[in-house]
């Protein structure tokens, strides 16, 4: 089996594919000032399961177009919006957020959680703003710094890994760069990456494995999560994920 394939077995059993939470997600709603007094369209781009697809449809009078690659995540949040009576609101969607079919001016709202690293926050805040209207709202999280300084073994980890992690203020200078005014910012709490994301991850490890026959593989893949929580154990004092809400400057 590929690599990928195991990665969406295990993955795709979770509420969240990366750290967040319900609480968050209105948090932002809430910086960003979005209400129910009109209705809006918004696209929230890797959007894995849906956790915050679900969380946006239930808050807003929205119509939300639900962007992931990956097939099997997009027929889960299909199943969970039409378990939660959502399916008119919600329109998942297979594709990639490097390339985007939207017209225009045509959004209200673009949300990303945990995913713009993908395409890199430089590129992704560039490439998505001429779909927002004029005063639009760009809401997503990212891999931010928390200190200005930090041990050398962590900045080690994150150069190699996702070399444009910084802190809130040079991300928050590249939105005002590309041509939004920054709304808010806040940091995503411990919670949301042990309560939310790697506590249920651990709790599949052992189904996971006995379901692929401990492959070497499979085996592989749990340790490579299980050295990715343990980096953040020892170092989360020094990263997390920032929330950053901004609108798009007309
Ligand atoms: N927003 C979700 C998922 C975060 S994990 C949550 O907070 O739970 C990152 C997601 O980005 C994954 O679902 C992955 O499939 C998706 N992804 C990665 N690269 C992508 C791309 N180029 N286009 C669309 N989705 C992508």
């Amino acid at each position: 089996m590929e690599n990928l394939e195991l990665l969406i077995d295990l993955h795709q059993h979770g509420d969240r594919q990366g750290p967040g939470g319900k609480l968050e997600t209105e948090r932002a709603i809430t910086l960003a000032a979005l209400d129910k007094s009109r209705h809006l369209k918004i696209a929230d781009l890797g959007c894995g399961t849906g956790a915050s697809t679900l969380c946006l449809a239930n808050k807003l009078n929205a119509d939300i177009i639900a962007v992931d690659f990956i097939p099997e995540f997009i027929e889960i949040l299909r199943r969970n919006a039409a378990a939660s009576n959502l399916s008119q609101h919600i329109h998942p969607h297979v594709g990639s957020m490097d390339d985007l079919a939207f017209a225009h001016n045509e959004l209200d709202v673009i949300w990303s959680e945990g995913a713009i690293y993908n395409i890199g926050f430089e590129q992704g805040i560039h490439d998505w703003r001429p779909f927002l209207k004029p005063k639009g709202v760009l809401a997503i999280s990212e891999i931010t710094w928390l200190t200005d300084h930090r041990p050398n073994e962590i900045q080690s980890y994150w150069d190699a890994q996702y070399p444009e992690i910084d802190t809130a203020s040079a991300k928050i200078k590249l939105l005002e760069k590309a041509g939004y005014a920054p709304l808010g910012y806040f940091v995503l709490p411990e919670h949301c990456w042990l309560d939310n994301y790697y506590h249920p991850l651990q709790s599949r490890f052992d189904a996971f494995l006995s379901c692929h026959a401990n492959s070497d593989d499979a085996q592989a893949l749990v340790k490579a999560e299980k050295q990715e929580i343990k980096v953040f154990e020892t170092f989360k004092a020094y990263f997390s994920y920032g929330f950053y809400i901004a609108r798009k400057l007309a």
